[in-house]
Order: structure tokens, then sequence, then C-alpha cells
């Protein structure tokens, strides 16, 4: 049994933390939304006023935040770092900027913390039922380590050093988004010649041109009209941004993803806020005629 502190208990965090429980961790949580504090306690976890109190204690710590800005807010604040014991062992599980997680093992190494990245890609469901993918990036050893810890997620993939989970995290999601960018094009074109979006899908999944956008988003979210993956449009949006910086950093030729991010900006304009990542779909089909 490991004592874990899981910071942020969100759409994906709320989950994990409760197949870590399940797994029988003990979980010490904290997140902004009270109501995301109260789902934990009543799976079986404690929850803190502070992520320095949630830290206290734990051997390792899971980050499940929105972005870098407020992975570094938490993990760097100095309360924080003073209730880090020695060779904790910190796994940023959300979807970070590899460049600037490769700076953070580095300040956190400064203090003789441990840092590795460990995003996911599965959605909700996939952690309702610990069947994610996980990308890790870090120290082979540290990544042994964490592996009694991540393998309640799913199946776990090590992409290379530090930075390298979040790299691969980063582009698999802007290969995910373009090609939902595309297919709501082209079902869109077939839904007009006269072939039908259901038929057309069950052509190309039997097709080429298949992918996870075909196989699971369409029929599960934009068809029925749901729109309820659990995945904003706006965290979509930013993981295609880490991703073509990723690319222009290395001079990786990225001019498709650079038009794909173009509409996917135009659409987080017009949507709310709240607009999940599958009503791409719907803006496509709106906007056709404009
Ligand atoms: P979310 O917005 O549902 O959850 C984020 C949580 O972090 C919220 O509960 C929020 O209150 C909390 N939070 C924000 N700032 C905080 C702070 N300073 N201290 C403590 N808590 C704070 O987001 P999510 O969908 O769970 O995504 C989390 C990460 O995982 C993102 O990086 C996202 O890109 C990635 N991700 C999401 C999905 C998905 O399907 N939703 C899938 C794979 C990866």
């Amino acid at each position: 049994m490991t004592t874990i502190a899981f910071i942020g208990l969100g759409n994906m965090g709320s989950p994990m933390a409760q197949r870590l429980l399940a797994a029988g961790h003990r979980v010490r949580g904290f997140d902004l939304s009270e109501d995301a504090k109260a789902r934990l306690t009543t799976a079986g976890g404690a929850s803190f006023g502070s992520p320095a109190e949630a830290v206290s204690g734990a051997t390792v710590v899971i980050l499940m935040l929105p972005n870098s800005d407020v992975v570094e807010s938490v993990i760097t604040s100095p309360e924080v770092t003073a209730a880090l014991a020695v060779n904790t062992l910190v796994i940023d599980m959300g979807s970070s900027e590899p460049m600037r997680s490769k700076d953070l093992e580095q300040r956190l190494r400064t203090h003789n913390i441990r840092f590795v990245d460990a995003p996911v890609s599965g959605g909700v469901i996939g952690a309702e039922n610990g069947t994610l993918t996980v990308m890790a990036g870090g120290d082979e050893q540290d990544l042994a380590e964490a592996g009694d810890v991540l393998d309640v997620f799913g199946t776990v993939k090590r992409a290379g050093q530090v930075g390298a989970g979040h790299a691969a995290k980063a582009l698999n999601n802007l290969m995910s988004a373009t090609h939902l960018l595309v297919s709501s094009e082209a079902i869109l074109a077939g839904q007009s010649f006269g072939v039908e979006p259901e038929l057309l899908l069950q052509i190309v999944n039997g097709s080429s041109g298949k992918s996870g956008s075909t196989e699971n988003k369409w029929p599960n979210f934009i068809l029925p009209r749901s729109y309820n993956s659990g995945f904003t449009l706006r965290l979509m949006l930013k993981d295609m941004k880490i991703a073509i910086d990723l690319a222009d950093q290395v001079h990786a030729a990225s001019r498709l993803s650079h038009a794909a991010v173009k509409l996917w900006e135009e659409a987080a304009e017009a949507l709310p806020e709240s607009a999940d990542h599958t009503e791409i779909a719907r803006w496509v089909a709106e906007t056709s005629q404009e």
C-alpha cells in the first residue's frame, strides 16, 4: 500500500483517485473545488485544505491539473516544496508541456524530489475502467517504482526520458483532433451527397479511413448529440498548441497541423467555455454554409 497525494480531482482525477482507493492505496486529495473533494471523501479518501497538507506524509504525488502553469504553481510553491519529503516521486499525469516538464524535473531535483511525466489517453470512461494508455517519460528506475501505482490506471508505455510522455500525449491529441476535424468535414459532405452518417461510418470503420474519431467519438458522443465525452474543446486546443510548438521547436513540418489549430481556435472562440471537444463536429456543420 502506498500513500499517495492526488491533486486535481476533476473529470479525470476523480475516477483515477477512486481506482487507487479500490486497489488498496491511501489517497490524500486536494482540489480547489469543494465538490471534487467531497467526491473523494465519499469514496474513502481523505481531503485537505491545501496542497501542502495533502502532500505531507505521501511518498508519491500525482498531479492531474489543467496545464503546466497550474502544475508549476502548485508543486513549486514554497509551502508545498517544504512539505514534500526528500525522495518523493512526483508524477504529472495531466497533459503538460514537454519542455517545461524537463525544466521542472531539474528544479525539483535541487530539492531532492524526483519527477516523471505520465499523461494518459482514453478519456473519462478509460479512467473509470482502468483502461487508459499511460505515456510515461522519466528515469527507468523511477518509472519501475511507479509501476504499482500506474498499472492501476491501464497500460503503461515508456516513451523515453522526462518530457517524452508529455510529447507523446500532445502529438497523439494533435492527430486525434485533426482526425476529428476531417471526419466532421467528410461526414458532412457525405450527408449532403446522400450518404447517411451511420452508413458512412460503418463503411469507413471497415476501411482505411477509420480512427478513434470514427470508431468512438462519432458513434458515442456526436451521432447521439450528447457531446458529453468529459474532455473540453479548450483542453484539446491546449494540447494541439503544445504539439505544434514542439514541432516548431524541432523544425518538423507542421503545415496541416497549423491549419487544423486555426480552425479549432475559431471554434473555441465561437463556443462556450464548457463546450465538449466533440462539439467541433456540430460547429463544422453549422459554419459550413458561411
Ligand atoms: P478538469 O478541468 O475536469 O479537472 C481539473 C481539476 O483541477 C479541476 O477539478 C480543478 O478544480 C482543479 N484545479 C485547477 N487548478 C487547481 C489548483 N491550483 N489546485 C488544485 N486543483 C486545481 O480537467 P480534466 O478533464 O480532468 O483534465 C485534467 C488534465 O488531464 C488536463 O491536462 C487534460 O488535458 C488531461 N486529460 C483529460 C482527458 C479527458 O478526457 N478529460 C483525457 C486525457 C487527459
